[in-house]
């Protein structure tokens, strides 16, 4: 902010202008972070929708009643999709937010109703990462299943068995991100309700969208409210919704067990609060974008978008179960594809799936880079959308090319004095000068400069071979250098 103010179109056109170097959330060539439902109107509909509300404060429902009624209304409309008679949920800023309060009302519901005083947190390996920042948050100890390592799906017979008098909330995902493979939801919800222990079903990503594929005759395995021994669920509307984002929906089997989420304080001389989310104040603008897509899409224009969605999925399926050199990972349940590239012996090789994802950059596609973990094997995510509907066939091409190129490449190696390097920093006294040093070292592009070099690989490759303790502090580390004002 300078001292002079500056005028409106001025301002506008700064903030196009840093656009530029953005990867492009419309059109369907960036295959996560952004959904694009592909039809003329939706985000003009969002952006009128929140500029009527932007002003409004969700925080007292009393004073703005509308707020109420548009919360009202989407959840209710999720109930109807994913809940039983009797549910209640809460409309929130993201699937973050839902899942802390997941966690957070099943702590508060284990300390009440069973004394459980050291939480646990009962995750397959696969689980989102925002279930360890919410027990990292919380003060949860997480326990962590491996999942099948070839279907990649949780092991509900190891899940089970790892219930224990402490365990809050045991948790699946339909499907999990990474993999986009759904848990076995029916099995694990049965095992938890036998304990007498909650059952989270995280429907984030597929919330939204498989239920509509469902109606346009799909197989679906079950996954909601409805199945015995699920107790929560969380859906993102800023995903498969197609609304702006800042929008996502937590729902309880009761308004009983949905009480352990509010926070409510009176002891200040304040006005009394009641908080339902983490947030205090919010704009109503959020929730009034979320409720204008869904009521202009509606169940139907869902179902159309779903089965877009399924075809294109299908599509680039089958094309890259024909394509040399890369490997599909799992069954995906929906529109989430993890796809290996392989070597020579058919193994899944980080260094060349690495090239193949700066290769697809160069080309405009955004393909997003799974390190390996816990034995299960480094892969590219795509997240498609309907927007991808028109595009599989020059994907699966520059795909293709992207491999051969990355084949002719210099493999990508990580230099073993820069890995035992790297190896014997302590995670807890890093400091911002050793992980300069390391980025310098290992990237091209990366060194001394600020931002993300245009070739990743190498940076990646020296990344995962290291221990995650490590990773995260080096990650820290990168990320805090580009927030420096
Ligand atoms: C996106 C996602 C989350 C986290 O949601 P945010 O909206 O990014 O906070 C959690 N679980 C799954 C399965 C997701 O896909």
């Amino acid at each position: 902010m300078g001292d002079a103010g500056r005028p409106v179109s001025e301002v506008l056109a700064e903030l196009d202008g840093l656009r530029a170097a953005d990867a492009p959330t419309r059109g369907g060539r960036t295959f996560a972070y952004v959904y694009d439902s592909g039809r003329p109107g939706v985000d003009e509909l969002a952006a009128s929708a929140y500029r009527t509300f932007a002003t409004v404060n969700g925080l007292d429902p009393t004073v703005f009643p509308s707020v109420a009624r548009l919360e009202n209304d989407v959840v209710g409309a999720v109930v109807r999709v994913l809940g039983v008679p009797g549910a209640q949920g809460t409309f929130t800023s993201g699937g973050t937010e839902s899942i802390l309060l997941a966690v957070k009302t099943a702590r508060d519901h284990a300390r009440a109703e069973r004394g459980v005083d050291r939480p646990e947190l009962l995750l397959p390996s696969t689980a989102h990462a925002a279930f360890h920042k919410a027990a990292h948050y919380l003060g949860l100890d997480p326990v962590v299943v491996p999942v099948d390592p070839v279907t990649f799906r949780a092991d509900a017979s190891a899940t089970a068995a790892a219930i224990t008098d402490r365990t809050a909330l045991v948790v699946v995902s339909a499907p999990s991100y990474a993999h986009g493979v759904m848990d076995p939801v029916p099995q694990v919800a049965a095992a938890a309700a036998e304990h007498g222990v909650l059952c989270h079903v995280d429907a984030c990503i597929g919330g939204w969208d498989l239920p509509f594929l469902a109606r346009t005759g799909r197989p679906v395995e079950p996954f909601g409210l409805s199945v015995p021994g699920v107790t929560s669920l969380s859906v993102d509307l800023h995903k498969y919704g197609y609304a702006d984002k800042g929008a996502s929906v937590v729902l309880y089997r009761d308004a009983r067990l949905r009480r352990h989420q509010y926070f409510a304080h009176a002891g200040w001389p304040g006005y009394p609060v009641v908080n339902p989310t983490v947030q205090g104040t919010k704009s109503g603008g959020l929730l009034a974008q979320a409720w204008a897509v869904l009521r202009h899409l509606g169940a139907d224009g869902y179902t159309e978008l779903a089965g877009r969605v399924a075809t294109a999925t299908g599509e680039l399926l089958a094309g890259l179960r024909a394509l040399d050199g890369v490997r599909v990972l799992g069954e995906p349940a929906g529109s989430l594809v993890a796809v290996a590239v392989t070597g020579p012996g058919g193994e899944a090789d980080l260094g060349l799936m690495l090239h193949v994802a700066d290769e697809m950059r160069v080309r405009g596609w955004y393909l997003q880079p799974q390190l390996s973990y816990d034995g299960l094997p480094p892969n590219l995510h795509l997240t498609l959308t309907p927007a991808t509907a028109d595009r599989v066939g020059p994907l699966l091409a520059d795909l293709a090319a992207s491999v051969t190129a990355a084949l002719a490449a210099e493999p990508v190696t990580v230099d073993p004095d820069l890995a035992a390097l790297a190896a014997g920093l302590d995670p807890d006294s890093l400091t911002p000068e050793d992980v300069a040093g390391i980025l310098a070292f290992a990237g091209p592009g990366g060194a001394g400069t600020p931002g993300l070099p245009s070739r990743t690989a190498p940076v990646l490759a020296l990344l995962d071979a290291l221990p995650p303790r490590l990773k995260e502090r080096l990650l820290t580390e990168f990320v805090s250098s580009l927030f420096q004002v």
